[in-house]
């Protein structure tokens, strides 16, 4: 059969997919790809089986082998078992985007708002068996050839997240960089005019199209700092621990190839090191990893005398805050600190420590504090307000924090994040009361943070979403469903089935609204992207405030018809009364907003400026093609 040129092309950039290796490459290839096939992640039950269709290079080819043979997994009943399910995740880590793709591949509709726009974590993660074996059967070694050769088990966190966002945006995940999650929207009250309007979130920027997004399940995977409420922790409060990490630049030579990495474990059982190091330099270690991957990344536990007697602490105080607050940190000294530390324990075979930079463009080194260790008590609840009910779950580090130097963040992490999958499933499924849901929930949570490579089940090709497939003695009884009730928050556990039922009825409705001024969004900054000097398009009212984006929009087409570039953004009357009734005279198009509205400091109404301004995609779109 003959290949399409759209075709061809989208599967030129395809390879760019491919090969990308930052937050916004990924996106802006995808973007492409979408644009290119005339496709969009919605509807999402068949966004990844049309991609498929249309992307056949060998390389497009063997991912979908590897992805095909883990989406025919028994557990997604052919991705139709969440297929009317709406799930809002809160952060781009490995584990939310983790998340994020076993949802999609039961066929739920998933968005996901990860605040940064940037992958710049250096830090490195240890991977423990299974999870090289998961990240294997997503693609990873085609994703990223050098994924886990040898015997290498760790990978770099923004890796980890570019391998995750990859396979994610690929299997008809929305992902929205640069937009954080601000709080929940209740759902319209009963009687009210649009009463059924469902869970929304606030967002910022405010205005962002996901701020209309309707979601059945919310999952908090916004790292230690989880911002969800209604969720209270546990603390874990240990000895004084003080983990320093610090990555320096890999050049790749043959010589930094040849210096022997410090593994975790190897760390625990060499105590003459330890002290020697302390005889030698005054550096006293509890243990010190180091990995070699895009950085030479050293994790070590210090302890806190060594620390006064360097200097790198200038005071000593009892309360951990204190002690590594900014102002009582010589960030020189703990930097000659570690470049110490990394270079005895490397028995100096690294020929240069320079600094790799951070998100700030800054020497990557921190110091944290463990002393306290978090976990939440409950990992779900579901709260119901006006008729619609919500499953809220935590994920990844929100859930349970891990120890980095023990790297068990990931490795739990991603067992968490299947773990809410599965509850997403039963929730979906209809077959259990939201209590026995929650009730199954926390008692595979019991089991969460007993995990280690030795006590989960080694078979790793068995491994799915079920739960009984990756721990072992599980009793997913352990909790009864009466237990639960503190975590069920308004309504009635037994009320919803004849909501649920009308809720869903709407939904195909509320879809197509999202995805419609989501598109509109796009579309208008695509073709406003040569004014970006003079207007920038965020949203669909503040930035259409005075007037000149909209006379961008007709300039593009029509430059005879408006004197652009003498227009003032301060005159937001007379600029819009010259658009509109230029706009009706030349176009046709009636004004739906008033001058008035658009005077407005908040901007004018968002469904109003949305359906003005899809007169104009109406009518300029054939050109714009
Ligand atoms: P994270 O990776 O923390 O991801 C959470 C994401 O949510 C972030 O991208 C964040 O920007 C986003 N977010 C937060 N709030 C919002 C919001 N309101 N709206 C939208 N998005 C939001 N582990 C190790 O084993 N070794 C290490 O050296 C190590 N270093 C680390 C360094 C840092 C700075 C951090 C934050 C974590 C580190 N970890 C380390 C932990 C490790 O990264 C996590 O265990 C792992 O990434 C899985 O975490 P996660 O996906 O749950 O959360």
């Amino acid at each position: 059969s003959t290949v399409l040129p759209e075709d061809e092309a989208a599967s030129q950039v395809f390879d760019e997919f491919m090969l990308a290796n930052t937050f916004q490459g990924i996106m802006s290839s995808f973007q492409q790809i979408c644009d290119l096939l005339h496709m969009h992640p919605q509807p999402h039950q068949v966004f990844y089986q049309q991609l498929k269709t249309r992307l056949t290079s060998w390389k497009a080819q063997s991912l979908w082998t590897k992805l095909d043979k883990r989406a025919f997994s028994k557990e997604y009943q052919k991705g139709k078992a969440c297929s009317n399910t709406r799930v809002l995740i809160i952060g781009g880590g490995p584990c939310g985007l983790r998340a994020g793709i076993e949802v999609a591949l039961l066929g739920g509709q998933v968005v996901v708002v990860e605040k940064r726009d940037r992958f710049s974590r250096n830090n490195v993660l240890h991977l423990w068996p299974y999870l090289i074996h998961d990240l294997k059967t997503l693609g990873a070694k085609k994703l990223f050839g050098k994924f886990c050769a040898g015997s290498i088990d760790h990978i770099s966190i923004r890796t980890m997240q570019c391998i995750m966002l990859k396979v994610a945006l690929l299997v008809g995940v929305e992902v929205h960089p640069g937009v954080a999650f601000e709080d929940l929207v209740d759902p319209s009250p009963e009687g009210a005019e649009h009463s059924w309007i469902g869970w929304r979130a606030k967002v910022s920027p405010a205005d962002h199209p996901v701020s209309l997004f309707e979601f059945d399940v919310l999952i908090g995977a916004d790292g230690k700092r989880n911002t969800l409420a209604g969720f209270t922790r546990k603390e874990f409060r240990g000895k004084l621990a003080i983990a320093i990490t610090a990555n320096f630049i890999n050049r790749n030579t043959q010589m930094e190839a040849s210096v022997e990495e410090i593994s975790g474990v190897a760390c625990i059982f060499n105590q003459r090191f330890f002290k020697e190091l302390n005889e030698k330099t005054g550096i006293d270690l509890e243990n010190i990893v180091y990995y070699k991957d895009e950085t030479h990344y050293f994790v070590m536990t210090a302890k806190k005398h060594s620390l006064l007697n360097k200097g790198v602490m200038l005071q000593d105080h009892e309360d951990p805050e204190r002690l590594l607050s900014r102002e009582n940190v010589n960030q020189e000294a703990l930097m000659s600190y570690a470049c110490e530390a990394a270079d005895v324990s490397t028995n100096h075979q690294l020929p240069k420590l320079d600094f790799a930079h951070n998100h700030y463009g800054q020497p990557d080194v921190a110091m944290f504090d463990f002393t306290s260790m978090f976990a939440a008590e409950h990992s779900s609840r579901v709260m119901e307000r006006n008729g619609h009910r919500l499953l809220i779950a935590l994920a990844g580090d929100s859930l349970l924090e891990p120890f980095w130097p023990t790297g068990s963040g990931c490795a739990r992490g991603f067992f968490g994040a299947m773990d809410a999958a599965w509850m997403i499933r039963s929730w979906a499924s209809g077959t259990l009361t939201p209590l026995e849901v929650l009730a199954e929930r926390e008692s595979i949570y019991q089991l969460l943070s007993q995990t280690t490579p030795e006590s989960v089940n080694k078979k790793f090709t068995m491994y799915t979403i079920d739960p009984n497939t990756r721990y072992k003695n599980l009793d997913s009884n352990f909790f009864k469903p009466h237990q639960m009730k503190r975590y069920y928050e308004g309504g009635t556990p037994e009320s919803l089935a004849q909501m649920r039922t009308m809720v869903l009825i709407v939904l195909q409705l509320h879809t197509e609204c999202y995805r419609d001024s989501h598109n509109l969004l796009r579309w208008l900054q695509k073709e406003l992207e040569c004014y970006r000097s003079q207007v920038q398009i965020l949203d669909l009212t503040l930035s259409w405030r005075s007037g000149i984006a909209l006379a961008g929009l007709i300039h593009k087409y029509r430059p005879e018809l408006i004197n652009f570039f003498q227009m003032d953004a301060s005159k937001i009357a007379e600029n819009n009364e010259m658009i509109f009734e230029l706009a009706q005279r030349e176009f046709g198009i009636k004004p739906l907003v008033t001058v008035a509205d658009m005077e407005n400091p908040d901007g004018p109404d968002k469904t109003l400026m949305a359906s003005y301004l899809t007169s104009f995609y109406e009518y300029f779109r054939k050109e714009s093609i």
